[in-house]
This record gives structure tokens, sequence and C-alpha cells, in this order.
């Protein structure tokens, strides 16, 4: 008997306190590593505050989904450091109308953090276990405005485009032309470029009047960027 009711007690109480837990981990999360590193568009801070990014990782590491740094997800790929998913997400200048391009899904992470503050999200995953994960994740968290598609995101996704704005989180040697033609005037994208496993470039795309204006922000390391056989 007193174990039954222990088994109530902790299913009653222990539950929402574990949620008040992750919720907390969430905010000083933002603060601490978000915040604190000039990260200060409001929306993005909301989203980052918002999504449960325990529920993207595997079971075993939920715990630790909040440090400062990227994590295994399976498959040899990895859901990237949170300050960088705020930072990618902060300088595409996500706005409620627009319609934004993910390649690599991954865990679906960044997907969410984007549809909590655009209105449509495409993300393309070439790992077809890891595309089916991140759709049923999305679907059960209610995210209506993502679209999972599995598939080589080399080619973006034409019939879909322009896109406001496309965000690459798998490091390519060369920007994908396609990317580039499938992004709306005024669009940017945030793409890491460089040789796999090594160090890359962040670097920020913007289409001017026709023009292609990049900059370089800084070295980062991601996965590399595959292209299916095909
Ligand atoms: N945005 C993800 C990070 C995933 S890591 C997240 O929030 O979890 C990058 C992902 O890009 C990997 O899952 C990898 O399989 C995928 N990827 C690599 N090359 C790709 C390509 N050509 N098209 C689509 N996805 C690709």
């Amino acid at each position: 008997m007193k174990r039954i009711i222990a088994v109530v007690l902790i299913v009653l109480f222990g539950l929402p306190l574990w949620a008040q837990n992750y919720e907390r981990l969430r905010n000083n999360m933002v603060r601490n590593q978000i915040a604190s590193r000039g990260i200060n568009h409001e929306p993005t801070l909301d989203a980052m505050r918002k999504v449960e990014r325990h529920l993207f990782v595997p079971q075993r590491s939920q715990a630790r989904a909040y440090d400062d740094n990227p994590m295994p997800i399976g498959y040899g790929q990895t859901i990237s450091q949170p300050f960088i998913v705020a930072y990618m997400t902060q300088l595409v200048d996500p706005q409620p109308g627009h319609r934004v391009l993910e390649i690599g899904a991954g865990s679906g992470y960044q997907g969410a953090v984007l549809a909590e503050i655009v209105e449509d999200v495409y993300t393309i995953e070439i790992v077809p276990e890891l595309g089916e994960q991140a759709k049923t994740l999305l679907n059960d968290l209610g995210y209506s405005n993502v679209e999972v598609i599995v598939g080589d995101g080399y080619f973006g996704l034409p019939h879909k485009g322009p896109f406001d704005a496309i965000v690459v989180t798998a490091a390519a040697e060369y920007i994908p032309p396609p990317l580039i033609e499938q992004l709306k005037e005024g669009g940017k994208m945030i793409i890491p470029v460089g040789s796999p496993f090594m160090v890359q470039t962040l670097i920020l795309l913007e289409k001017l009047e026709g023009e292609i204006k990049t900059t370089n922000l800084m070295a980062v390391r991601f996965v590399p960027f595959t292209r299916s056989k095909e």
C-alpha cells in the first residue's frame, strides 16, 4: 500500500516538478548562453525559452539537453549548440509572415524554433530515419506549420520557393546555387561553408537588388553536407 501511495505521489508531484525544472534550465540557458553573448532579437529569445529542447535529444541525454554544447542525435549527426541555433535564427531576421527553408532537419529542433516565429517552415533531411523521427515529433508537438521532407537538400524546394530565409545546418564545400536561386529578393541565407571535419566559416548571404552579398561571421564546426547518390 505504502508503495502505491509513493508511486501516486511521485506521479502527482514529480512530473510537474520535472517540467518546472526543464523550464528553469531553459530560462537559464537563454540568460547565460544566449542573451549574455549578445543575442537580443526578442522573438528568437522567446522561441528558445519555449521549445522543449530536451524532447529533441535521445532520452538518455535529456538531462544535459540545455548544456552549452552540441549533442549527438544518432546516425553520426548532432543537434547544434543552443547559442548557434539562436545566432543563426536571429541573423536571418525571421518575421511572422515569412516562409523559411531549412536544410538539415536533424532532430527538428531548429525547425521548431523557426516555426515559433514565422508562418511556414520547410525542412529537408537526407537521413530518412532522422527525417521520419523529426516529422513524428513535430507533429506530436503540434507544429502544423513545419513540413519535413526526406531528401537531398542541395536542390532546395523550387515548387515551394522563393523563401524569405534559408538556414543550412550542415557544412557545404560551396553554397549550392539552387539555394541562392530560391532566396527572395531581400532574403537572407545562413550557411556553414568549408571542408567537412575541419573548421568552417559561417556565412551570411543576402540578395540585394539582384546582387549577392556575403559576410563571413565566425569559425564553426558542423557535420558535413552530404549528397544522395542518385
Ligand atoms: N538543424 C538540426 C541539426 C542537424 S545536423 C537540428 O536542429 O537538430 C545537420 C543535419 O543535416 C544532419 O541531420 C544531416 O543528416 C543533414 N544533412 C546533411 N546533408 C544534407 C543534405 N544534402 N540534405 C538534407 N540534409 C542534410
